[in-house]
């Protein structure tokens, strides 16, 4: 099933399809904070008076001009000048595809070099998402040049694929912040692994070595029995809450977002918004079974 919605959500007819059901982009709002940058802001100011933080997201991925590249690029550097002027305490999450990394590395660079160096400008930090495998290299080599000039980026790691472990050690190395999470894209067998289990063996090994690294990291998951075992791992190390954070998605668990944010963890939740929401809200979808259900059951009653 995940698989299939996965393959779905990167076919256009589809898309072209389902955006026809009111009720299918109704659906879209419980994970995507809107559509516009208003609603982005509002999302995050309500979660601030929680005592959570927010990571901003312009939702967009697979660039097809270069034109379109450095419009994007305008609008993050405009986010956050936006986010600064009106002092909604926020990081700003970006993917390499968004700014031109299909049509070259260099341009692709640049672009994110350029955002990097306006952020630093604002004292705000930038965290690169990381996409499907056939961009792991080239996303690494690029936020690794963009480190060693400007150092306020980070980026993700997937615990899903079985290269992971060495890349965690090489940012650690480099002291790169990173934040880890399970994985949303389909990978084969050759790159990744397939059972849960597997996949959550690696993330507490990954996230164990990461805490012990003296560098600020993000975890990113909702997993609960994940959690509860990285919170005993911190509490017997004497890891200090404040020396990493829990990282969720808008609009899922919000219940234990402010749980933790009440036992004095950090706490950021990532905000999407933007037109471009589509395979976004689609890995969401592909990640709960449940989540599907509840969409045919009311499309089913239209
Ligand atoms: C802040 C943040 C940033 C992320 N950035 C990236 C990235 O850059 N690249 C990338 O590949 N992936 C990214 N992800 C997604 C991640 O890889 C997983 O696909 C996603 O978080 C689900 O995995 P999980 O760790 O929550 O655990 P799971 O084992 O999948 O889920 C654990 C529990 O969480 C809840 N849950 C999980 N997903 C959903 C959902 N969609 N709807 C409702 N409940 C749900 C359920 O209660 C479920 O039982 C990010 C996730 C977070 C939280």
């Amino acid at each position: 099933m995940r698989a299939f919605l996965l393959f779905l959500s990167r076919q256009e007819s589809f898309k072209n399809f389902m955006l026809r059901f009111r009720m299918f982009r109704n659906t879209a709002w419980r994970f995507v904070a809107g559509e516009r940058v208003e609603d982005a802001i509002r999302a995050a100011r309500e979660l601030r008076q929680q005592g959570i933080r927010a990571t901003m997201d312009l939702l967009g991925e697979n660039t097809r001009s270069e034109e379109d590249a450095q419009r994007t690029t305008g609008e993050i550097v405009s986010l956050l000048d936006r986010t600064h002027a009106e002092n909604v305490d926020c990081n700003v999450s970006v993917k390499l595809t968004q700014l031109g990394l299909d049509l070259g590395t260099e341009l692709c660079f640049q672009n994110l070099a350029r955002i990097v160096r306006h952020s630093a400008g604002l004292g705000g930090f930038i965290r690169v998402d990381m996409e499907d495998s056939s961009y792991t290299d080239r996303t690494l080599d690029i936020v690794q040049r963009v480190h060693r000039e400007t150092p306020n980026v980070g980026t993700v790691i997937q615990s899903y694929l079985y290269r992971s472990e060495k890349d965690v050690q090489n940012l650690i190395a480099h002291r790169i912040g990173i934040r880890l999470c399970k994985g949303a894209y389909l990978e084969p067998a050759t790159v990744a692994f397939k059972k849960k289990r597997d996949t959550d063996a690696n993330y507490l090994a990954l996230t164990k070595r990461m805490l012990q690294s003296g560098l600020y990291h993000g975890i990113a998951t909702h997993d609960e029995p994940m959690i509860d075992a990285i919170k005993q791992f911190a509490g017997e190390r004497n890891i200090a809450k404040d020396s990493f954070e829990f990282q969720m998605l808008f609009g899922i668990r919000r219940d234990l977002q402010q749980q933790l944010g009440k036992e004095g963890y950090r706490v950021r939740v990532y905000i999407p918004y933007g037109t471009r929401w589509y395979p976004y809200f689609m890995r969401r979808l592909a990640e709960r079974p449940a989540n599907i259900v509840f969409i045919l059951r009311n499309l089913v009653k239209k």
